[in-house]
């Protein structure tokens, strides 16, 4: 068979290159239509308290079923939404929609997820008090979701902008807790009042010993330092049995309900997950 030149190395990657650029492109049109036309909808799953497994709050989800060219699913629209600046459109679009879904809800908790370029925008804790304002929506029945990037990339910004949110009387969590580097010991700085242990790392309690006492000494300094503890990702009778020995407060994952229109969630509130 053929040698492959340097020259027809150079062409094929970047042949490559081109058709990733194009497609991303293509999907930045795509989400810029597909919000005009209101393609987006938001899907919900619960979060459950640890001891009763009954729900307590939920977590609203980005999900694109009526693309024309077939559902792409955020870990895919979401970055390109982020590097194209769509995502202030998108995640108020997912803030609003989800204020006023959960809004008659009275006893449920509402999550959404913030990405880090939302919170760069100054103006962003003003639109999350517009937001509730508009869809009377109660301030501390919402909580915003971060991940560490932001928080490590702008340390300064990050901590104005989780007091504005919880001088609004909002809940900040730490999401994906255990896919970065930074220590909890770090992150205590910035008062997160929820840490979320991200499914990479939550979902090994039951096979990994390693990552079982990773997970309880999380667990055992988060609630020292007055956090809610979450696990994500639970799949399993086991891990839910070590994970409520461990001290989590509240659970999420497929073992309780996969993310679901709200519609569906609503004949899940009633009764014991799981
Ligand atoms: P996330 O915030 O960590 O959300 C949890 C993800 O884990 C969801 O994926 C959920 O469907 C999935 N999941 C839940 N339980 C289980 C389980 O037991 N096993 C497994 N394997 N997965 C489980 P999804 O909906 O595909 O979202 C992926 C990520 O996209 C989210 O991760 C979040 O970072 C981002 N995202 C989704 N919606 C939004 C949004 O409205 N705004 C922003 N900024 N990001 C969003
Ligand atoms: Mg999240
Ligand atoms: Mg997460
Ligand atoms: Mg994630």
């Amino acid at each position: 068979h053929s040698k492959i030149t340097g020259k027809d190395r150079l062409t094929h990657y970047d042949a490559a290159l081109n058709s990733a650029r194009e497609r991303q492109l293509l999907i930045e049109s795509d989400i810029r239509d597909g919000l005009e036309r209101e393609e987006f909808d938001v899907w919900y799953q619960p979060i459950v308290d640890a001891r009763s497994q009954m729900m307590v709050g939920i977590e609203a989800l980005a999900r694109w079923p009526r693309r024309p060219d077939g559902e792409l699913k955020p870990d895919e629209f979401i970055p390109i939404a982020e590097t194209s600046g769509l995502i202030y459109s998108l995640g108020q679009f997912v803030l609003r929609r989800a204020c006023s879904d959960l809004q008659p809800l009275e006893d449920l908790k509402l999550s959404v997820n913030i990405s880090p370029a939302q919170f760069r925008d100054p103006e962003f804790e003003n639109k999350v008090s517009g937001v509730l304002e508009t869809c009377r929506f109660p301030a501390h029945r919402l909580q915003l979701e971060v991940t560490e990037t932001y928080v490590l990339e702008n340390p300064e910004r990050a901590r104005s902008a989780i007091d504005n949110l919880k001088a609004l009387g909002t809940a900040v969590a730490l999401d994906d807790f255990g896919t970065g580097y930074s220590s909890i010991g770090y992150l205590r700085r910035f008062n997160f009042d929820t840490i979320k242990i991200d499914k990479s790392l939550a979902g090994m309690v039951d096979d990994d010993e390693q990552a079982s006492a990773l997970v309880s000494g999380t667990i055992r300094i988060a609630s020292a330092l007055g956090m809610l503890v979450v696990a994500e990702g639970v799949e399993n009778e086991k891990q839910v049995k070590l994970l409520k020995q461990a001290g989590c407060d509240q659970l999420q994952g497929y073992y309780f309900s996969k993310p679901m229109p709200l519609h569906d969630i609503l004949q899940l509130r009633l009764q014991r997950l799981g």
